[in-house]
């Protein structure tokens, strides 16, 4: 086994003086505030154990990352009828990209672009009884945590300024492929992007893709095949039109969101996190991408 907290103590070191940190993602009115300097990495292994530097104790805004909570959650209430919803090839443009969705009639290229999410989003207002409070249920269970909550604030922010959103859902609609009134779905979709976690409850949030469809606590929420279908897809569409640099530089699946947060995560061995709020042009975290290609060559370990 490598030493694990001497690498991410090295890393670390190594990454956290690099001058150009990236731009943070003030089109969301309400991130543009957060300090540039944090940095935090956490690594959750397999076999249970734990390993940080930094600021990984520190919430910060998930966004995009619980795309995926999201659609582990969809899959698990309606299983592969997904996938007559939304398709599962990368778009290799940006995340919140319209054009692409009104040549395809209303069909998402994926889960983990925003209009793709708008429509799991949808699947899970039909499906939840109180949708909010579900879904939060769910990743308080998988990370065994009840301090997780959603920001009102940040959600609040989206919902005033999220007019792509908006354009997707009400494009969506006029398609056919939103069962739910367009305002329902989005204050929905706001929450899941305002959820708020730190390095380590992600890692715990995620342990279940990289430990056969069972959380932390051992219980099982997915099976094997959707463990794979979503693992499969955070590898190529994990990181917006960026997904193809990612699997070059780190070799992992994974999912970045505008908030700074990437976790990654190697099945049976490891689950790691990072948060550096700095985007670089494609929107994902300039120093959590840099840390993770240090961590899988270092520690010699990927899917490759
Ligand atoms: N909430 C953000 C949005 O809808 C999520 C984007 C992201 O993290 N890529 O724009």
């Amino acid at each position: 086994m490598p030493d694990f907290q001497a690498i991410l103590e090295a890393i670390y070191q190594d990454t956290i003086n690099v001058s150009d940190k990236g731009t943070i993602a003030s089109y969301i009115p309400e991130l543009a505030h957060i300090d540039k300097g944090n940095f935090g990495i956490h690594l959750r292994t397999s076999d249970g154990k734990s390993y940080g530097v930094g600021d990984y104790k520190k919430p910060f805004s998930t966004q995009s990352i619980s795309k995926v909570l999201a659609l582990s959650k969809a899959m698990a209430l309606i299983g592969e009828s997904t996938w007559e919803r939304v398709g599962v090839e990368p778009s290799g443009h940006p995340f919140n990209q319209l054009a692409l969705l009104e040549i395809e009639h209303g069909i998402p290229r994926n889960p983990l672009i925003n209009s793709g999410a708008i429509v799991i989003a949808d699947i899970l207002v039909s499906n939840l009884k109180n949708p909010k409070e579900d879904f939060l249920k769910y990743v308080r269970e998988l990370t065994g945590d009840v301090t997780i909550s959603f920001n009102k604030d940040v959600a609040h922010s989206e919902k005033i300024t999220g007019f792509k959103n908006y354009a997707a859902a009400n494009l969506l609609k006029s398609f056919k492929n939103l069962n739910n009134l367009v305002e329902d779905v989005l204050d929905f979709y706001f929450h899941l992007c305002s959820l708020e976690m730190t390095c380590s409850q992600l890692s715990n949030a995620f342990y279940l893709f990289a430990n056969n469809g069972k959380c932390l606590r051992n219980k099982l929420h997915i099976n094997d095949k959707q463990v794979k279908r979503i693992n499969a897809l955070m590898l190529t569409c994990g990181f917006y039109d960026e997904a193809g640099e990612f699997a070059f530089e780190v070799g992992l699946p994974g999912k970045s969101g505008v908030g700074g947060g990437i976790v990654a995560l190697l099945p049976d061995h490891f689950v790691i996190t990072t948060w550096a709020p700095g985007l670089n042009k494609k929107g994902n975290s300039k120093l959590g991408m840099l840390a993770l290609e240090q961590f899988t060559t270092k520690a010699k370990l990927s899917v490759f």
